[in-house]
C-alpha cells in the first residue's frame, strides 16, 4: 500500500490515498472481483483466522483489496482513523448504531431526518428495547435537555433533508461528550469535500456513497468512518458477519468518484448558489431555502461549520401541489426522481414521495409543505439552469392565475 503523506491537501488524497498496486503495476485501481483468496498452505490458512494482517483478506464479505483501498483513501479524506465501507447508505446508518447499542441503551435523535433514517430510530431500534428521545436538531437546549448520563449515543443529521436545517456539530458534540455519548453524524449532505465533522466533535461520520461520492448514479454504497477501535472493534464484527459489506466492483465505481468528487462537489455548489441567488424572491416563490444565502435561518453556523452551502436547495412553490407539479412538470435541464449528489440535477416533491409516509402533523412540524420542491443541482450550465427553471415557474405562474377545472 502507498502510504498518504498527512499533509497532502484533500485534492490528491481524494486522487492517490490508500492506493494498493498489484505486481503488475497498473495505474487505475483494479477490481479484485474475488470473494475469496488463496493461502499458500494449511498453516497459513489457520494464521490468517487467528489474525490477518493489514494486507491479508480472508473473504469479500470481512474486507477485499480495491474495497480497502476505497476505505483507506475515504478515511484519509475525512480525517478518520479508519472506515469500513456497506453496500448502501442505509446499511451504515443502521450498522453503526446497531452495532454499538444493545437493549436498555437511550438514543437522543434529531428529528428532521431522511424517512429511511427515521425507521431504523424510530421503529427498529425501539423493538430491541433501545430508548430513542426525538429533539429538534437545531435547538441546543432541546439537545441538552434530552441527554442523560444513561445516553449511549446521539444521532443527526448535520444538514438535514429536505428542508435543510443544520445541527451544530460542535455544540452538540459538547452536550454528548459531557456525558460520555458517542456522536454519529450522518454527513451527506455537507459532503465529505465540505466536511470537517470529526474535528468538529463527531466520532462516527456516516455517508451515503450513493450521494457526491459515486455522484453519477451509478451504485449504492456507503461507509462508516471513526477511530480505529470503533470500526475494528466494533462495526466489523457485525457488519461482516449480518453481511452488509460493499462489493468490490462497487469500491471500483466509488474510488473513481473520489477522484472527481472535488471537482464536481465544488462546480454543483456553485451552481446551486448562483440559482439559489437569483430565485430568492421570485413572485412564485414562498420560499427559497439553501444554506448559502444569507437568508438561512443558520447561515452564521453554516458559515462556521462548512463553509459552504453545499449542492441541494429547496424551493416552495406557491399554490401547493398543482403549481408545484406544474413546475416540476415543465423542468427540462433535470429530472424529476429522488437521488441527489448526481451530475444531473435532480427534482423531487418529498411531500409526496420520500417523505410520504410522515403523518401529516409531523410534515407540517418538519416545513415539508405540498409545494416544496428539493432540488440537487448538477452539472449542466449554471446559465441554463436558470433560465429552464424561470421558464417552468412561469408556467407555474400561468397555472396558478388560471381557473382551476
Ligand atoms: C440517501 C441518504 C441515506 C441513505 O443512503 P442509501 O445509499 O440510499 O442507502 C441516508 N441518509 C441521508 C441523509 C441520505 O440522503
Amino acid at each position: 500500500m502507498t502510504d498518504t503523506p498527512e499533509k497532502w491537501n484533500a485534492a490528491t488524497k481524494a486522487v492517490h490515498a490508500g492506493t494498493r498496486r498489484s505486481q503488475y503495476g497498473e495505474v487505475s485501481e483494479a477490481i479484485f472481483l474475488t470473494q475469496g483468496f488463496v493461502y499458500d498452505s494449511a498453516e497459513h490458512a489457520e494464521a490468517r483466522f487467528v489474525e490477518a494482517g493489514p494486507d491479508e483478506f480472508i473473504y469479500a464479505r470481512y474486507g477485499n483489496p480495491t474495497v480497502a483501498m476505497f476505505e483507506d483513501r475515504i478515511a484519509a479524506l475525512e480525517g478518520a482513523e479508519d472506515a469500513f465501507a456497506t453496500a448502501s447508505g442505509m446499511a451504515a446508518v443502521s450498522g453503526a448504531l446497531t452495532s454499538m447499542l444493545k437493549a436498555g441503551d437511550h438514543v437522543v435523535s434529531s428529528r428532521a431526518l431522511f424517512g429511511s433514517c427515521l425507521y431504523v430510530l424510530e421503529e427498529i431500534l425501539t423493538r430491541y428495547g433501545v430508548e430513542v428521545t426525538f429533539v429538534d436538531g437545531p435547538d441546543l437546549d432541546q439537545w441538552k435537555a434530552a441527554i442523560r448520563p444513561d445516553t449511549v449515543a446521539v444521532f443527526f443529521e448535520s444538514v438535514s433533508n429536505p428542508t435543510l436545517t443544520v445541527v451544530d456539530i460542535a455544540g452538540v458534540s459538547a452536550l454528548a461528550h459531557a456525558h460520555g455519548a458517542l456522536v454519529v453524524v450522518d454527513n451527506v449532505f455537507a459532503t465529505p469535500v465540505y466536511s470537517r465533522a470529526i474535528e468538529q466533535g463527531a466520532d462516527v461520520v456516516i455517508y451515503s456513497a450513493t450521494k457526491h461520492i459515486d455522484g453519477q448514479g451509478r451504485a449504492l454504497g456507503g461507509v462508516i468512518l471513526g477511530t480505529r477501535d470503533f470500526i475494528r472493534g466494533t462495526v466489523e464484527p457485525y457488519m461482516k458477519h449480518t453481511g452488509g459489506s460493499m462489493s468490490p466492483f462497487t469500491a471500483w465505481v466509488m474510488l473513481k468518484g473520489l477522484e472527481t468528487m472535488n471537482l464536481r462537489v465544488r462546480a454543483q455548489t456553485a451552481s446551486a448558489q448562483t440559482l439559489a441567488e437569483r430565485l430568492e424572491g421570485h413572485p412564485m416563490l414562498s420560499r427559497v431555502i439553501y444554506p448559502g444565502l444569507p437568508s438561512h435561518a443558520q447561515h452564521d453556523l453554516v458559515t462556521r461549520q462548512t463553509g459552504a452551502g453545499g449542492t441541494v436547495l429547496a424551493l416552495e412553490v406557491r399554490g401547493g401541489k398543482r403549481a408545484s407539479y406544474a413546475f416540476l412538470n415543465s423542468i427540462k435541464v433535470g429530472v424529476i426522481s429522488n437521488n441527489l449528489g448526481d451530475a444531473k440535477t435532480i427534482l423531487t416533491p418529498p411531500a409526496f414521495t420520500t417523505h410520504q409516509r410522515l403523518p401529516q402533523d409531523q410534515k407540517d412540524a418538519l416545513g415539508i409543505s405540498e409545494g416544496l420542491v428539493r432540488v440537487s443541482v448538477g452539472l449542466e450550465d449554471t446559465g441554463d439552469l436558470i433560465a429552464d427553471f424561470e421558464q417552468a415557474l412561469q408556467v407555474a405562474s400561468e397555472m396558478e392565475q388560471a381557473p382551476a377545472e
